[in-house]
């Protein structure tokens, strides 16, 4: 007798374009096709005559599946057909349970062979833009063959570690409480503005999408062909069209501006604080932690959502696990937050208690670089950089954006000696400190005629000299060809300068390149405010002690 065959055949969603050339072909290799009569209409097209079609309700899958493999055991080539994926809440699994309870085996029981099919998660995925790309889990909400609590665990689990989800089964004309009770375990986790997408009858007839949020989907309908799928933390809408984006980790400054790594720069060490190599740095080596056994010994008593909290904490180090418990109403996001921080414009000294809360901000997994510009840089991961800048602000320390913005840098009024111009400091730090501008640039400030602190050496210099203030434009601040500000101007009155000065900055601001240097763009254009550029001189050219 003819060995028999088993075909389980994931079709797609509904639509033949959409069926695989694998699918096609097996569903024409069948003598003998069983399946839910909807799934058989569905693929109508692709039947012959002399194939025998056996169609059942919904609920006699078990009976399919005995069927399916009896005709088998005769002899037959038997296809078995199941919407999207037949691995997935399909009837592979129950055909392999009955085969495994006669006790088959692939050496001498009937062939069998699982085509795989685009599952709704995938189909309904795509009608939505990107809402999967990251981490992401399916889970039925059909509870009459899984018991209601262990759903509702797994709800849980996907909601406190931030999984997209794909809710398949979601609401049928009996089981209407299940998706309210989702909702309810969702919005512990997620923001109510959460996007949502629900998608019925995803590349069939009357195929509808629905893009609302996790407060408002109940208000839609949704049904038996309904896919639900439910964005995490960082899921957007842009367009009408759900996005998640790959990446969890975003550089992030103050101020409009967020900083993209260069490309040779993201896969280094430091720059991916949230990887497991700084896990290993801040809690010991792998192997000095407990063992899984251990591990799953320690936790089995937990809640989900304690056991989740749990997994969290071995990704993000202890600190950020024991912020996820204690703000249980939403998964916390971390970015590297880059900002400097100083003691003032004119004040140069930063106090004990300051010290101190620096170093306990930037902890062990932050970085402090001390710069020329009379400020720390500080780099570190966070989950809440308004936190952060607040904490620092309320010890009185300056935080300022860092990149291409601008950033004030005055001498020490001799020691606060000479402070009539420090409120026009000041002024300029509130007004002008921070702003983006086409280049990183500064402003020097001195607050007497020595200007010891160099003011005529950056990209835009003042002088505070004898009640007036001198002006010097486009420093060109380094390399070989370093040349200190053309003097623009002398005596301009005080009550002029911070408007010139912002009237200089606006023209940079509109009419500079994207990265064009102030003294560049100077150059370029010749006249600013009045002003009007001078070619720097040439330097005469010296025996060179040696080369050419
Ligand atoms: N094996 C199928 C899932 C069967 S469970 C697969 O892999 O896709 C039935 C559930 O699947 C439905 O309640 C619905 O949530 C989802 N589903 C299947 N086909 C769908 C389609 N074309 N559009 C939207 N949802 C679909």
């Amino acid at each position: 007798m003819k060995r028999g065959k088993l075909l389980l055949i994931g079709f797609g969603p509904g639509s033949e374009a959409h069926l695989t050339m694998r699918a096609r072909t097996a569903i024409e290799e069948c003598e003998v096709i069983l399946g839910y009569t909807t799934y058989v209409d569905l693929i109508r097209g692709l039947l012959r005559d002399e194939q025998v079609v056996m169609q059942a309700g919904m609920t006699e899958e078990v009976g399919r599946a005995q069927e399916a493999v009896r005709q088998a055991e005769l002899g037959k080539v038997v296809g078995v057909i199941s919407s999207g994926d037949a691995g997935v809440y399909g009837m592979a699994g129950l055909v392999y349970e009955v085969l495994m309870e006669k006790g088959w085996t692939e050496a001498d029981g009937v062939e069998v062979e699982v085509v795989p099919g685009i599952s709704a998660i995938n189909s309904c995925a795509s009608l939505l833009g990107a809402p999967i790309m990251h981490d992401a889990c399916t889970i039925s909400l059909s509870d009459h063959l899984t018991p209601w609590e262990l759903i509702a665990k797994r709800i849980d689990a996907a909601g406190s570690a931030d999984f997209v989800v794909a809710l398949y089964n979601p609401k049928s004309g009996r089981r209407t409480r299940q998706i309210e009770e989702a909702q309810r375990i969702l919005l512990q986790y997620r923001s109510p503005d959460t996007p949502v997408g629900l998608i019925k009858s995803a590349y069939r007839d009357r195929q509808s999408v629905v893009v609302t949020t996790l407060a408002d989907m109940l208000n839609h309908d949704i049904g038996m062909l309904t896919t639900v799928i439910i964005g995490n933390n960082s899921t957007r809408l842009y367009d009408g069209k759900m996005i998640t984006p790959r990446g969890y980790q975003r550089k992030y400054t103050l101020g409009s501006e967020k900083q993209t790594l260069a490309p040779h720069q993201r896969l280094r060490e430091e720059n991916e604080p949230w990887a497991l190599h700084s896990v290993d740095e801040q809690q010991g080596t792998v192997e000095a932690r407990p063992a899984p056994e251990q591990k799953r010994e320690q936790v089995e008593s937990l809640s989900a959502r304690a056991l989740a909290d749990e997994a969290l904490g071995c990704l993000y180090g202890a600190q950020e696990s024991i912020a996820v418990a204690s703000s249980p109403s939403s998964f916390v996001q971390e970015q590297i937050f880059e900002f400097a921080v100083s003691p003032g414009v004119a004040n140069k000294k930063l106090s004990a208690a300051q010290m101190m809360l620096l170093a306990g901000i930037v902890g062990e997994r932050g970085s402090m670089d001390y710069t020329p510009d009379h400020q720390f840089r500080i780099s570190l991961p966070t989950a809440n950089p308004d936190e952060v800048v607040s904490r620092l602000r309320e010890a009185g320390l300056l935080v300022l954006p860092v990149g291409n913005v601008i950033t004030v840098k005055a001498c020490d009024f001799c020691d606060g000696e000479k402070t009539d111009s420090i409120p026009y400091a000041d002024e300029i730090q509130a007004l002008l400190g921070g702003i983006d501008v086409p280049k990183e640039m500064k402003i020097g400030f001195n607050g007497c005629g020595m200007a010891c602190y160099g003011a005529v050496k950056e990209d835009i210099g003042i002088v505070f000299r004898q009640g007036k203030f001198d002006l010097f434009l486009g420093a060109k601040t380094v390399g070989r060809t370093a040349h200190a500000g053309q003097p623009v101007a002398e005596g301009i009155e005080p009550v002029e300068i911070v408007g010139l000065l912002e009237r200089i900055i606006a023209a940079y601001r509109e009419h500079g390149h994207p990265n064009e240097r102030f003294h560049k763009f100077f150059k370029r254009i010749k006249q600013i405010e009045g002003f009007t550029y001078e070619e720097v001189p040439v330097p005469v050219l010296a025996e060179a002690a040696c080369g050419e």
